[in-house]
């Protein structure tokens, strides 16, 4: 099996807000949130023989229908970074769509193994009953680790390929669903490697996740080199500089804070997601930048402060190998 990996969406949660003037708002093109497809290709005939979703927020299930024919339509894991609406709204449509397909198909639906961390399930168990019972078979990881702990593989139960799942901060969804007052590890970065690349997938993050700078414990240590040298880093990137708004936490890093993150861990090439820039106030740089303008002020930064590798904006449908 050959394995690549394919962007199904980058936009940040609120994609576009209805009654903004901003550019970024403005804009025609099909967007979607945050969310990548791991396909393995077999046989002659190269066709998608093997799927796991990373993320289902609003607009995937369409860029699904363009990568997959009809009759490669699968999904044989989910994988969720978190609980937010933003990664998991199009979760009715994705199991729905697939019971249909099934039924279509004269097959038996099987209920799509998925994985999250143990708050994260209970969180989508409470949000999303009807789809966490009818449509997925939960597999949680059964902890609650602190940030920078790296998690126990994910099961996949395919050849060639390792997705090894760490504990980050994203303090908007770091609590406890039934007692909001609660502190609770529920975010989730990956890592994947195959035999020849390694691809890290570090979205929904805060500015709170310092043992990336300074790891102190063996554990810390054994992450972060985990997350170095990866040939690609996908890196959230909120906003330009603001990381506050009115004394709270946007739950993100500025292109700021993900420009520190990124010198430590010396990736071949950055893509950044997630970008909004609504919080940088109008008239402020980032502000209702388009894509090619977060990737001309980046790269402009980047060369000048000599950070490692290349940064730029992947295009919805992209498609890479792993
Ligand atoms: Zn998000
Ligand atoms: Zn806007
Ligand atoms: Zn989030």
């Amino acid at each position: 099996m050959d394995y690549s990996l394919v962007v199904n969406g980058f936009g940040n949660a609120f994609l576009q807000e209805f009654g903004c003037p901003c550019p970024r708002c403005a804009r025609k093109e099909p967007v979607a949130n945050v969310s990548v497809s791991i396909i393995g290709r077999d046989g002659n005939d190269r066709e998608i023989r093997w799927h796991a979703l990373v993320d289902v927020g609003l607009g995937v299930v369409d860029s699904l229908r363009n990568t997959f024919s009809p009759d490669e339509a699968r999904v044989d894991w989910l994988l969720f970074t978190h609980w937010h609406p933003d990664h998991s709204l199009e979760l009715n449509r994705l199991g729905e769509t697939m019971r249909r397909t099934a039924r279509r198909r004269g097959e038996t639906f099987s209920r799509i193994p998925t994985w999250c961390r143990s708050g994260t399930g209970k969180w989508l168990a409470r949000n999303y009953s009807y789809e966490w019972y009818r449509c997925l078979d939960g597999r949680p990881s059964k902890e609650s680790e602190p940030p920078g702990a790296l998690l126990d593989p994910i099961p996949l139960g395919t050849e060639g390929i390792k997705v090894t799942p760490l504990s980050v901060s994203h303090s908007g969804a770091d609590f406890n669903p039934e007692n909001f007052k609660e502190t609770q590890y529920n975010c989730a970065c990956f890592v994947i490697q195959t035999e020849n690349r390694k691809t890290v997938l570090l979205w929904d993050l805060d500015n709170r996740n310092d043992w990336i700078l300074n790891p102190r414990t063996e554990g810390q240590k054994k992450t972060v080199e985990l997350l170095s040298g990866a040939d690609t880093l996908f890196l959230d990137c909120f906003s330009w500089t603001v990381e506050e708004v009115v004394g709270f936490s946007t739950g993100h890093l500025s292109f700021a804070t993900a420009r520190k993150y990124a010198r430590v861990l010396r990736p071949a090439e950055t893509l950044l997601v997630h970008m909004g820039g609504h919080e940088e106030g109008e008239g402020n740089p980032g502000w209702g930048w388009t894509d090619r303008q977060w990737e001309e002020g980046a790269s402009k930064l980047w060369s000048a402060e000599g950070l490692p590798g290349t940064v730029r904006v992947p295009a919805m449908g992209e498609e890479f190998p792993l």
